[in-house]
């Protein structure tokens, strides 16, 4: 072997170059991160044919003395840490010292820089990281930088680069992702000449995401909350404004745009059975935490980070967009046609498609570390919750609550559990207590109260949805019109109607009050047993999970010859829907989802609860659409079907009179 050498600068700055500088996109996000750390207020990027031969970053920053320009290139060079320990307690975009080194030494670079005061500003130009002329120049104050030719010296880099037009968006892409990661900073991007983006820099996160993704996206709900010191905020889209990918989820840890799992699982958690599958929410959140509690030198790039406790981060992202999605009204308006599109503002480039089922390729660990989140989230004043439990009655009367899914006008239909929602620091706009509270819904019997708090609830939680429904001004009475194509119950209140998806809205309302008990499903013994046929590797994985089927209402048996015989099926599901839904029970158990308990629970909540519901098509009688009417117009959170769909559109006297004309 060879004897060891070590390498030359140059050798190493390039080997560097390599993690750091893989293509322009990285370029100009290494040097708006210098732009903003030097405290620039304004910053413009230009580039020509996708950045490969012309990229150029204008910042007004506090720019560089003289002697500072010329080190600033060198390999570990930086103005942003000094001793070791300050690596715990990052606060600026940049510590690592690397970034020009390693883009000087692929391209020719022009530096312009001039500290304010300054009488004379520098200039200075690199061939390949080597300073090849250096004058005093008359500039502005502040930083401009330009790369040329990049990757000039490196053919094997050049070739990994995609034509100038996939380069060029993915630099937009990486402008965009820094305007929304630092909406104080006004930043206008020009490409081959035209402007393709400016935002103002008026600091609001909102204004930001309006410039980068135009109208569409300013109509996501608000999110802001606090948790732990640890501190939400931003925007995410409602269940029925899913996305067909993830490549609009876009999360900051402390203004840095971090990929992170971990953070992804939170933010989907919040949409759970409120999506349809292949279903994505967007988001713009941005997390901000104490320095000391993630590590962001983990990655040349700081593209990912690691948190010190996985489980607040999870808590607090999980959380806060549940309360979001909670706290905003959501009946989507009917779309009549437009006659013209507006013009769509450019979107990041389109990137690999993520892995559909995310969730399944977690390492058991995480998933272990997830549902512990999820179980171990703080409980309010359990003391109070058990004092609770202790004065409900052990025995929940055989009434005919899961019997009779749509009861007889005025009848109750029950409530969703209330979901254990964690202490929190109080601040200016408090998350409401989850699900919300159905602030419209008339006092509940007394008799119903054992089935609507659940028994770790504490009464006080359930006085505080009483009191709210109080303060609310009273909504105007509705009146059951009819219904639309055996498929739509039409209500009117006041000036607005309201469509119903009959079946998607019966759905929603079986499925929670399956869900609500967290118990055993009830199940019905049949008179004669059912049996059903399935693939040998479905009947096999159906005998494998009989204790969690028995607990899902499911008796089932080996029959021989890849059939199963079922004995009891679930309360709600009629015999003959029974075999279709053990078979995607089955189906359900094959594709993987039986890692998550709540999830296999939930899917077959979602199967029974359709099997079980009235469908479009049918003929329903009145009694029952009202009920079902009854329940959409008095709770606030029936908003999606199971799998996403919307439960209800608005329709408003203004609309209508628009398509009449008489506005
Ligand atoms: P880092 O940002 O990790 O410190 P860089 O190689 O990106 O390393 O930059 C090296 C140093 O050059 C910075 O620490 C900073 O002092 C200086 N610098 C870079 N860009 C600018 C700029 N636009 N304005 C002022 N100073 C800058
Ligand atoms: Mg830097």
């Amino acid at each position: 072997m060879p004897a060891i050498i070590q390498l030359p600068t140059h050798i190493a700055n390039l080997i560097a170059a390599g993690e750091v500088v893989e293509r322009p996109a990285s370029v100009v996000k290494e040097l708006l991160e210098n732009a903003v750390d030097a405290g620039a207020t304004k910053v413009t990027i230009e580039i020509r044919d996708g950045g490969m031969t012309f990229l150029r970053v204008t910042d007004n920053g506090c720019g560089m003395e003289p002697e500072d320009a010329k080190t600033a290139f060198l390999r570990h060079a930086t103005s942003k840490l000094r001793r070791a320990e300050d690596l715990g307690e990052i606060s600026t975009m940049g510590f690592r010292g690397e970034a020009l080194a390693a883009i000087a030494s692929v391209s020719r670079i022009d530096l312009m820089t001039k500290p304010a005061g300054a009488l004379f500003g520098t200039s200075l130009h690199l061939d390949g990281g080597v300073i090849t002329q250096q004058s005093e120049a008359g500039c502005p104050d502040g930083t401009t930088i330009i790369i040329r030719d990049l990757f000039f010296n490196t053919p094997a880099r050049m070739k990994f680069m995609k034509s100038d037009t996939v380069e060029g968006s993915r630099v937009t892409a990486a402008v965009q992702l820094q305007a929304l990661a630092h909406p104080q900073v006004a930043i206008q991007m020009v490409r081959d000449g035209k402007t393709v983006l400016t935002t103002p820099g008026d600091g609001s996160l909102q204004t930001a995401v309006y410039c980068v993704y135009g109208r569409d996206f300013a109509a996501m709900a608000p999110v802001q909350s606090k948790w732990d010191g640890y501190t939400l905020s931003g925007y995410v889209s409602k269940p029925t404004d899913a996305r067909p990918s993830r490549n609009f989820q876009t999360f900051f840890v402390n203004d840095r745009p971090v990929k992170s799992r971990l953070l992804i699982s939170a933010l989907e958690e919040a949409y759970r059975n409120q999506l349809m599958v292949g279903k994505f929410p967007a988001c713009v959140l941005h997390l901000t935490l104490p320095a000391h509690a993630v590590d962001v030198n983990v990655h040349p790039a700081k593209t990912e980070v690691k948190f010190l406790s996985e489980k607040a981060v999870f808590d607090c992202v999980h959380y806060g967009v549940l309360a979001a999605l909670n706290k905003t009204p959501d009946r989507p308006d009917v779309q009549f046609a437009k006659p013209h599109r507006e013009a769509v503002p450019e979107k990041p480039a389109a990137q690999a498609a993520p892995k559909q089922n995310f969730f399944r390729t977690m390492t058991p660990e995480e998933f272990k570390s997830f549902s512990a989140a999820m179980q171990d989230a703080p409980q309010p004043q359990p003391q109070a919750a058990k004092a609770a439990a202790a004065m409900l009655p052990k025995h929940i009367p055989e009434t005919a609550v899961l019997h009779s899914p749509v009861m007889t006008p005025g009848g109750e239909i029950p409530l969703p559990p209330r979901k254990p929602m964690p202490q929190r620091e109080e601040e200016a706009a408090p998350l409401p207590p989850l699900p919300e509270a159905p602030v419209t819904a008339p006092r509940p019997e007394p008799a119903q109260a054992p089935r609507e708090a659940p028994a770790e609830q504490p009464p006080e939680t359930q006085q505080e949805g009483v009191q709210q429904a109080l303060d609310m001004p009273p909504a105007p009475e509705w009146r059951l019109v009819g219904e639309l194509y055996r498929t739509y119950i039409l209500v009117e209140q006041g000036e607005e109607a309201f469509l119903i998806d009959k079946h998607a809205a019966h759905e929603r309302i079986l499925f929670d009050k399956l869900k609500a008990n967290q118990e055993t499903i009830s199940g019905q013994a049949l008179l004669s047993p059912l049996a059903v046929r399935l693939t040998p590797t479905a009947a096999g994985e159906l005998l494998a999970n009989g204790a969690m089927l028995e607990e899902l209402g499911f008796q089932i048996e080996e029959f021989g010859d890849s059939t199963v015989l079922l004995r009891q099926i679930p309360m709600d599901l009629s015999p003959e829907d029974a075999a279709e839904a053990v078979e995607s029970l089955a189906a359900d158990l094959l594709n993987g989802r039986r890692e998550q308990k709540d999830t296999v629970r939930d899917e077959l909540l979602h199967t029974v609860a359709c099997k079980a519901a009235i469908k479009a098509g049918w003929v329903t009688d009145t009694q029952e659409l009202y009920a079902v009417a009854k329940a959409v117009m008095e709770r606030e959170d029936l908003k999606y079907c199971p799998h996403g769909r919307p439960i209800c559109v608005s329709l408003s006297k203004k609309q209508v009179e628009k398509q009449f004309k008489r506005t």
